[in-house]
């Protein structure tokens, strides 16, 4: 602590606290921080509004929910007991397999006794006078920790439609994200589902296998491709475990830490022939290979893009019958890969099932729900259950949801009310100890590549601030100013930049929304790492201590 301080707010500062550090989620992202905390010494508590651990994998129960990363480049990795001693069923896990995963985690690691489950942060609101956050929870009690550690996940924050008479519906309804804990029968049922983004392909695909009749609503149709998952045998679990240190290593290589590498051949490279070859082999092949292992200027290059998505559109015209329903299905609005990839197991033979109907809100809009189901410009449609497929107000959502302020009551949700402002995605100016795992300016990807790096780094920062008896951590103004302009300027140019998704930061569902902004580090984790770590060996000169 500065010797300048004065000997009373000294002693207000050393005693303040009820913890070292809260941490908000226990998730991924949470679970492994609370690790990393306890190692260094640190008395931490973790508040989780779920009743069980895995965040995204607690709450994401709907029908079909899996990964569509490998999962076993997905595992943690820091501890070589557990990677000896679990084996992945699958080579795309499903939301069961990797919930029982991260329980194991948590039992293993004993993290249990720090979180305190079923319990919602509302408010955080940092105390100048002890250097210190006051964090209000959903009962209304508080408590006080000197650093505040976000785990809150990227894409929790689940949005309903903006439609009148969600609440009249008499029939069972729910977002995909919040879906009930006990088994849903959709036998002989009539069912809706709204919504076709990554969520909503692999519900339609479960669900349409017993319902007594499927209407799909689609606003947007998807670039999916095909997952081809499988079941890990005993042979390739031994392969896999022998092989981690170069699968992780490989994962830190790539731009999105999956182990799929860019070809480094252009389209143009090649003649038309070895192209389709080339793109025939990545449709027939497990995982992201078709988005993140494709010809180097298919995501950059709007040409070799355009090649790319009628490949596709060719490919979604052979496997649906009806032509019409063919046409539906292909997107016109945006090129393969400027949205995040759905990796999908038959979608699109679902629309030859009888049961299964399409309907294209662009040409027939819902107008509302109503009592019996879904009402569009042109029809009534009747239904026993209405799933919402409907996303998440990602990235920023889950933060505009708690009444975070910093230093002189400043409110986070109006200090990004245009834009995030961060420093490495992980510190906000004007925010002191407040640290966050998968911000807002973080590389997204491989999810638990990232969260082990930036929990590490955060661990690090920490650690080095208390060795010196430091009280408060802060971002300078034009640390985060010049840390902002790079996440801004990588982004530029880029196809995706120019197409409304979450990854752009649109949710037309949510108030403010519509317009694009740039929520995520474009840079990739190799150049996100490297300029982490000229942080750290620098000394940390861009966060102010004290
Ligand atoms: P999403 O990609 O945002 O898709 C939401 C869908 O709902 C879109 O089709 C959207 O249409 C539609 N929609 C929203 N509001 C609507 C309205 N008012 N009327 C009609 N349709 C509406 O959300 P998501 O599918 O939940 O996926 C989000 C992300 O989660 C994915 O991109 C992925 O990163 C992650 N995820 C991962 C996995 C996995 O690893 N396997 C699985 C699921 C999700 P528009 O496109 O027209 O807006």
């Amino acid at each position: 602590m500065n010797d300048a301080v004065a000997p009373a707010l000294r002693a207000r500062i050393e005693t303040a606290v009820d913890f070292d550090a809260i941490v908000i989620g226990a998730g991924v992202s949470g679970l492994y921080q609370l690790y990393r905390l306890r190692e260094i010494g640190m008395t931490t508590r973790v508040f989780e509004a779920g009743s069980g651990v895995g965040g995204t994998w607690y709450w994401n129960r709907y029908p079909g929910a899996r990964f569509d990363s490998e999962s076993w480049s997905y595992g943690f990795s820091f501890s070589q007991e557990l990677l000896d001693e679990w084996d992945w069923e699958e080579h795309f896990a499903g939301q069961p397999e990797t919930e029982r995963y991260l329980n194991h985690v948590a039992d293993k690691f004993d993290l249990r006794r720090d979180i305190q489950f079923d319990t919602r942060v509302v408010a955080a609101h940092y105390q100048e006078d002890s250097h210190s956050w006051n964090v209000t929870l959903d009962d209304g009690s508080h408590c006080v920790s000197r650093f505040l550690i976000t785990a809150v996940g990227v894409l929790s924050a689940p949005v309903m439609p903006r439609v009148p008479g969600i609440e009249s519906f008499k029939g069972q309804s729910c977002h995909t994200h919040d879906w009930p804990r006990e088994p849903v029968s959709f036998e002989g049922k009539r069912i809706a589902v709204i919504g076709t983004g990554a969520t909503g392909i692999q519900t339609i695909t479960e669900v349409a296998k017993t319902a007594g009749s499927l209407t799909v609503f689609q606003r947007t149709p998807q670039w999916s491709a095909p997952l081809h998952n499988s079941k890990v045998t005993a042979e390739e679990m031994s392969e896999i475990r022998k092989n981690y240190t170069e699968i992780f290593a490989r994962c830190q290589e790539t731009v999105g830490c999956f182990i799929h590498t860019p070809d480094p051949r252009s389209v143009f490279e090649v003649t038309e022939a070895e192209r389709e070859a080339f793109w025939d082999k990545l449709y027939g092949e497990p995982g992201f290979g078709i988005w993140m292992g494709n010809f180097r200027d298919v995501l950059t290059d709007l040409e070799a893009n355009r090649l790319m998505s009628e490949f596709l559109a060719r490919k979604i015209r052979e496997r649906v019958e009806d032509p019409v329903v063919a046409e539906k299905l292909i997107p016109v609005t945006y090129g393969f890969g400027t949205r995040r990839v759905p990796m999908e197991s038959g979608y699109f033979e679902v629309y030859n099932q009888p049961n299964v109907t399409l309907v294209d809100l662009n040409d027939t809009p819902i107008e509302c729900i109503t009592p019996d189901g879904i009402r569009t410009s042109d029809a009534e449609h009747d239904f026993d259950m209405i799933i919402y497929a409907t996303g998440f107000d990602a990235i920023t959502g889950a933060f505009d949801r708690i009444d975070i302020r910093g230093v002189g009551g400043v409110s986070l949700k109006d200090k990004w009310a245009e834009t995030p402002v961060t420093f490495l995605g992980i510190l906000v100016d004007g925010f002191p100890n407040f640290l966050m795992v998968m911000g807002p300016h973080a590389g997204l990807g491989n999810f638990p590549r990232a969260v082990e790096y930036t929990s590490d780094w955060v661990t690090d920062l920490i650690r080095h601030g208390r060795e010196r008896g430091m009280t408060r951590l802060d971002a300078t103004k034009a640390a985060a100013k010049a840390w902002t302009d790079h996440v801004i300027e990588v982004n530029d140019g880029l196809l995706f930049t120019e197409v409304d998704s979450w990854m752009t930061g649109v949710n037309h569902n949510v108030e403010g929304r519509h317009i694009r902004r740039v929520v995520r580090y474009s840079g990739g984790h190799p150049a996100f790492r490297r300029r982490c770590e000229e942080v750290t060996a620098g000394g940390y000169q861009e966060v102010s201590m004290d």
